[in-house]
């Protein structure tokens, strides 16, 4: 009996959410007595191994063949399946990225085991896991308990606490072995586009300022461009934002955009649909800006400010610079 954790890492950084799992795996670890397996593969997972250690990890494999360097589901899922089998694995973790979602459900199929996607709380009951979901655009929180004694759960990122790291814990590193020849996996990764560089990742965010439909257009995401840039935010937006071509998808949230949970949630014009609420309605803190004092995103809200966006957001970027100085 183990546990295993997928850290995601892209050329030597880990995916920060990956550690809140690791640390969660950890904790669950200590009850049940059990030890706790790192993951990591690709291109600069050898950078990852010593602080998957001092993260909670007993054993760390990695895995930097040519054929590992860019997330690839054949030759990854065969690799995480071996050191299953191999440990004796019970429950496998990877965090709820499309990645992490991807892996984890091709490994259930293909060992026969259940899953809990998109975990926001994980419990022992005995020795078995019971892991907590919201489903029904999170209006409800079902508790997932597992048949097949491979458990396997994503946790949505920032469900747990990133632990500190403990630079004094000792562990193995083992490499692994690719088990899949160059010829025999089926996709090619042809290349990479990025981001907007310099820009807070939407999944990472510890605060996001979200613009609507009532930002009216492309230019209107300036003035939440700024409040961003001043809070250290990321940007986020409405699925109207979206459709209506203002600015690319991969900035939705909602139920079929990005779920986040971050510390602050300031919704620049938007009504508070039901489909978006369900990807931010976690956050600690939510802030609304809009005209309108009935639209139901004050429902939710903390704070609320009932004023054209066009006055209230610059105001509010003048204010958190000035502190800025201030301080
Ligand atoms: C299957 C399905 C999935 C969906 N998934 C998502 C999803 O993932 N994410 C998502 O967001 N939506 C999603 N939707 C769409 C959702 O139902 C709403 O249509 C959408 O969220 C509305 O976006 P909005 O709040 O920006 O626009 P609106 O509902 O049009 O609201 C705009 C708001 O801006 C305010 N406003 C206008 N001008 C100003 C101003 N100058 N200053 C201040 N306030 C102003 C208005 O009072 C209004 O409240 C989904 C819908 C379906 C059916």
């Amino acid at each position: 009996m183990s546990i295993a954790v997928w850290i995601e890492q892209s050329n030597g950084a880990a995916y920060p959410s990956s550690w809140e799992v690791l640390g969660k795996a950890r904790d669950l670890g200590d009850k049940l007595n059990t030890p706790v397996n790192a993951i990591v593969l690709g291109k600069g997972a050898g950078n990852v191994a010593k602080a998957a250690i001092s993260y909670g990890a007993d054993k760390t494999f990695i895995g930097e063949d040519p054929t590992l360097d860019s997330f690839r589901m054949d030759p990854y899922a065969a690799v995480v399946e071996k050191v299953i089998q191999d440990e004796g694995v019970t429950l496998f973790m990877a965090v709820a990225t499309s990645r992490g979602r991807d892996l984890t459900s091709t490994v259930a199929a293909d060992m026969g085991a259940g899953i809990a996607p998109d975990a926001t709380d994980l419990n022992l009951d005995g020795n078995k896991v019971v892991a907590t979901r919201p489903t029904f655009t999170g209006n409800i929180l079902a508790d997932i308990v597992f048949s097949s004694e491979l458990q396997v759960v994503s946790v949505r990122g920032r469900s747990f606490p990133k632990p500190d790291p403990d630079e004094a814990r000792t562990g193995e590193i083992v490499n692994i072995d690719p088990l899949l020849s160059e010829d025999e996996i089926r996709t090619k990764v042809v290349g990479f586009e990025e981001t907007a560089k310099g820009e807070v990742s939407l999944n990472d965010a510890t605060i996001i300022v979200s613009g609507g439909r009532g930002v009216k257009g492309p230019e209107g995401f300036k003035p939440v461009r700024e409040l961003a840039k001043a809070l250290g935010a990321a940007v986020g937006a409405s699925r109207a934002a979206v459709d209506a071509g203002w600015i690319p998808y991969s900035y939705q949230v909602g139920q079929t955009g990005k779920v986040v949970r971050p510390d602050l949630y300031i919704a620049c014009g938007i009504s508070g649909a039901i489909q978006h609420l369900a990807g931010m309605r976690n956050s600690k803190v939510i802030v609304a800006i809009n005209k309108d004092p009935e639209a139901p995103i004050f429902q939710v809200a903390n704070y609320g400010i009932v004023e054209d966006l066009f006055k209230a957001v610059p105001a509010l970027t003048e204010e958190v610079k000035k502190r800025k100085e201030m301080a």
